[in-house]
């Protein structure tokens, strides 16, 4: 390359190539040749890095094919390949075409037939060079910068030769940069990119052709491919690849399988988005009991097989067993369950490392069930069957002697004692692990007990209140955690009751993860102590993917804490703010989608939240919104937005529902309007609920019918949303199972979401009968433009006829657009200035 260019440039200057345009045109292809060796190692080296997206699939990349292409080209003296091969001795697939001084050039370069793998909308991304004609001497008349890109679609071969007419055209593609041979000079290598897609596909396959109509162009590479989502493990459910759809606006739902060893909690789905994305997960699947989850699976030991019995006496019975067929990891330990036939409610564990034990202190001549499973870092597997075998009887001369039997009874009972003492001490090590050994009869029972209120449609919420023993309650519901298993690495918050930190929990043979802890600050009374594990105690009842998870508490030692699974966004208000507008209407709605479902879980439940709020909600890293804050208080005390009312409660005015506000009527229906303040808040990203109106405003206003206006650029069908749940008659509002089924629906079909509410509605709507806003406080357009900082928009309000506060009043988003402000958060900030000044002026709001 160097010698050619070399030559070519050193034998003339600037004005001597001008006047020798023959010699570069005759040069050109030598010269494209030499350039494209070196593009091509340009691209080569990019392609690693730029083209490693596990979400694109190719179906065809000209660099990487190392025989021939097989592409034709006609007439024959139009594209032609280039006969290169690089360093490597690989081929170069370059094709070129330079007849930039003959008419009516129309030279076609058709691709081999190129399988769509089942993809409907499928990508091209074209490399090439193109010369600028205004460089070529003598203002070459024929001279194009653009060439045609068709497709046609075929299941098989056979449409090779069809007429040039029946391809349909994708594109004209042009550069975005055309070289000069001055480039060529200062060896600039101006390549260009352009992609197009096509779809949607409806055969296996089709053909490319590239038309050129007389420009200079070098197609260096054509890479072809199609976007997925490819499969992953969320929530315990795996989801295949899936291709996107064939619309580029397209959600597809899938559902997704839950990993083996686990069954579904709610019906596991996500959503496939037309960039090969996954969005808005939806429920999730639950380790089966006996598994534990690690790493997105629930991978546990198998269980022991084959049992069998040892030295049998008439107090012991000695067993041993062989490992899991499939172990699945390292065997930390065996747990062996036994107990008198018949007798199962009252049974003893035994934990053991060796593949045997003796049981003893049993009764002569009684039958005994064993089942053992076996314990990885992956958790237990599960039970073996039942294995039963039966102590020796008591010898006749023995039971004959009815001497012996008061010392038998004080044996055994001492044995038994002794037994307990001894699985008690083993037990109670000082592990890093819950402390509630499963070793204790009373809580097995206890365990079945609540394994079977979780039934669905059974289990409701206990009001930790119905306890006299507010501590009983929470061991109940809560697992006390060792403070050592505990690692706290920062203060993240102020809760009423302490700090809140972010830090790490390590339990025994489970990986170390991230927790969130409250705790509880030193001089506390015995009231807030109780208040303070009041929340432990009703977090602990509920198990949904949309409730903040309870991992445990510590109340033996000091600080007393609660840990709950960490939530690295934080509070959902905070963090909409800090990313005002930055959200698509499907991530949003998909956050107010799993609000809905922790809500719906909390109202089957039985569960009153009466403080929803979205800085009530804490949102993680996958954008999961999780319902918190279940003070026992439900006074709300804690909530700086709670006021009190004239009878006395506490209660946050503008996220509460009028009845609750006159008469504490406090229900699932309540919560609904909560929740429709909550929709409120995320489509105006952490917007305050009725701006800076006095909370004796709010009440009169609502009570005399006026609403929230719609946020802005707010879907309709999410406003229709709020208003339902803002009905003042509280049988009128929506269900949180009917909002969390409207909601899906509108994430299945995004082009529902496309009609906003009407702009200038949304601002008159606050108007009506109303007096006008120049009686406001501001004296002057000017003033008030000063006031909001946007005052460098004066002149223009002015120059366009709002020069009176009348006049602003008529001010609409489109009028705004059309002034010239562009800007959206300008827009924002005019348009909500004027709904507050306008809210406060009319009292109240959006009249229903
Ligand atoms: P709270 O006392 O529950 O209102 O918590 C006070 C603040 O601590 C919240 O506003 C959050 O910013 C933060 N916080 C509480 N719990 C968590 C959690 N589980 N994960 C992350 N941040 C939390």
């Amino acid at each position: 390359m160097t010698s050619l260019l070399e030559e070519l440039l050193s034998c003339c200057s600037a004005s001597q190539k001008i006047q020798l345009p023959w010699l570069i045109i005759n040069s050109l292809f030598a010269i494209a040749t030499q350039i494209l060796k070196y593009l091509l190692k340009f691209v080569t080296h990019t392609s690693s890095l730029t083209f490693f997206f596990l979400f694109i699939v190719n179906l065809l990349d000209s660099r990487t094919v190392m025989g021939d292409l097989g592409w034709i080209a006609y007439p024959k003296n139009g594209w032609e390949e280039i006969g290169e091969v690089d360093e490597n001795y690989a081929p170069i697939h370059t094709y070129q075409v330079c007849k930039v001084m003959e008419q009516n050039q129309n030279n076609w370069l058709l691709t081999s037939w190129i399988s769509n793998q089942g993809a409907s909308r499928i990508f091209i991304e074209l490399k090439f060079t193109l010369r600028d004609c205004n460089s070529l001497p003598g203002g070459l008349g024929t001279c194009k910068e653009t060439f045609n890109m068709y497709y046609f679609e075929s299941d098989d071969e056979d449409g090779r030769n069809i007429r040039e007419n029946q391809y349909i055209k994708i594109d004209t593609i042009a550069a975005d940069e055309s070289f000069t041979e001055l480039d060529l000079g200062d060896r600039v290598m101006k390549l260009n990119t352009e992609v197009r897609d096509v779809g949607p596909l409806t055969k296996k396959g089709f053909y490319l052709a590239f038309q050129d109509v007389g420009a200079c162009i070098a197609l260096v590479s054509v890479r072809v491919y199609y976007k997925k989502c490819p499969s992953v493990v969320r929530n315990l459910a795996r989801f295949p690849d899936t291709i996107t759809g064939a619309d580029s606006s397209q959600l597809l739902e899938v559902s997704g399988v839950c990993v083996n060893h686990s069954v579904t909690d709610e019906a596991p789905k996500m959503h496939c988005s037309a960039e090969g994305e996954w969005l808005v997960p939806i429920g999730k699947c639950l380790c089966k009991a006996g598994y534990e989850e690690k790493n997105n699976t629930c991978q546990a030991p198998s269980p022991v097989s084959s049992v069998k019995k040892g030295k049998i006496t008439k107090n012991s019975i000695s067993l041993s067993w062989q490992e899991p067929d499939r172990p699945n990891g390292i065997i930390l330990e065996y747990e062996i369950k036994y107990f008198e036939k018949d007798q199962e409610t009252s049974y003893t564990i035994i934990k053991s490392k060796e593949t045997m034990i003796t049981a003893d202190g049993l009764k002569p001549g009684s039958a005994y069930v064993f089942q053992i499973r076996a314990r990885t870092a992956a958790g237990y597997g599960g039970f073996s069957r039942r294995f039963e075998f039966e102590t020796s009887p008591v010898s006749v001369a023995a039971s004959s002697d009815q001497s012996q039997i008061p010392i038998i009874v004080v044996s055994v009972t001492v044995g038994v004692i002794l037994l307990a003492v001894v699985i008690g001490f083993l037990l109670s090590g000082r592990r890093c692990g819950y402390s509630k050994a499963k070793q204790d009869p009373e809580e097995e029972k206890m365990h079945f007990h609540n394994g079977h209120i979780k039934l669905p449609g059974v289990r409701t919420y206990i009001d930790p209140h119905t306890y006299e023993d507010p501590n009983q309650a929470v061991h109940e519901f809560a697992k006390e955690i060792e403070a050592s298993c505990i690692t706290i690495e920062r203060v993240i918050g102020a809760g009423e009751f302490g700090e809140v930190c972010s830090g790490r929990l390590k339990l025994q043979g489970k990986r170390e993860f991230p927790v969130a802890i409250k705790t509880l600050k030193v001089g506390y009374t015995e009231k807030q102590r109780r208040d303070f594990l009041g929340e432990a105690s009703i977090m602990g009842q509920f198990d949904h993917p949309n409730i903040i998870h309870l991992e445990g508490v510590v109340t033996k030692s000091k600080p007393v804490m609660i840990v709950t699974e960490y939530m690295e966004n934080g509070s959902l208000d905070t963090f909409l703010k800090k990313n005002d507008g930055q959200f698509t209407v499907i991530q949003l709605v998909g956050m107010l989608r799993g609000i809905a479902s922790g809500m719906k879980y909390l109202s089957d439940m039985g569960y009153v939240h009466r403080d929803l709020a979205a800085r009530n909600i804490l949102i993680n890293s996958n954008l999961v919104c999780k319902v918190s804050d279940f003070g026992l208080s439900r006074v709300l005390e804690d909530d700086p937005e709670a006021a009190y009312t004239t009878r006395g409660g506490k209660i946050p005015i503008r996220w509460t529902a009028p009845e609750a506000i006159a008469f504490r009527k406090f229900t699932s229906a309540s919560d609904v309007w909560s929740y429709g303040i909550v929709m409120w808040e995320v489509m105006s990203y952490g917007e305050r609920p009725y701006w800076e109106m006095t909370n004796q405003d709010v009440i009169k206003a609502v009570e005399e019918g006026y609403r929230l206006p719609s946020p802005m650029d707010c879907p309709a069908a999410l406003y229709q949303l709020m208003l339902d749940c803002w009905q003042k008659d509280r049988n009128s509002r929506p269900k949180f199972d009917e909002i969390v089924s409207m909601l899906d629906k509108l994430i299945r079909n995004p082009s529902s979401l496309k009609t906003l509410v009407n702009a200038s509605s949304r601002v008159s709507n606050l108007l009506v009968e109303h007096s006008p806003v120049g009686s406001g406080a501001y004296r002057s357009v000017g003033e008030w433009l000063e006031a909001i900082k946007m005052g460098r928009y004066t002149e223009i309000f002015m120059e366009n006829g709002y020069s009176s506060m009348d006049a602003v009043a008529q001010v609409t988003l489109e009028d705004l657009r059309r002034l010239g402000v562009t800007l959206v958060g300008h827009q924002k900030k005019i348009m909500n200035s004027l709904q507050e000044m306008k809210v406060q002026l009319v009292n109240g709001m959006v009249p229903l």
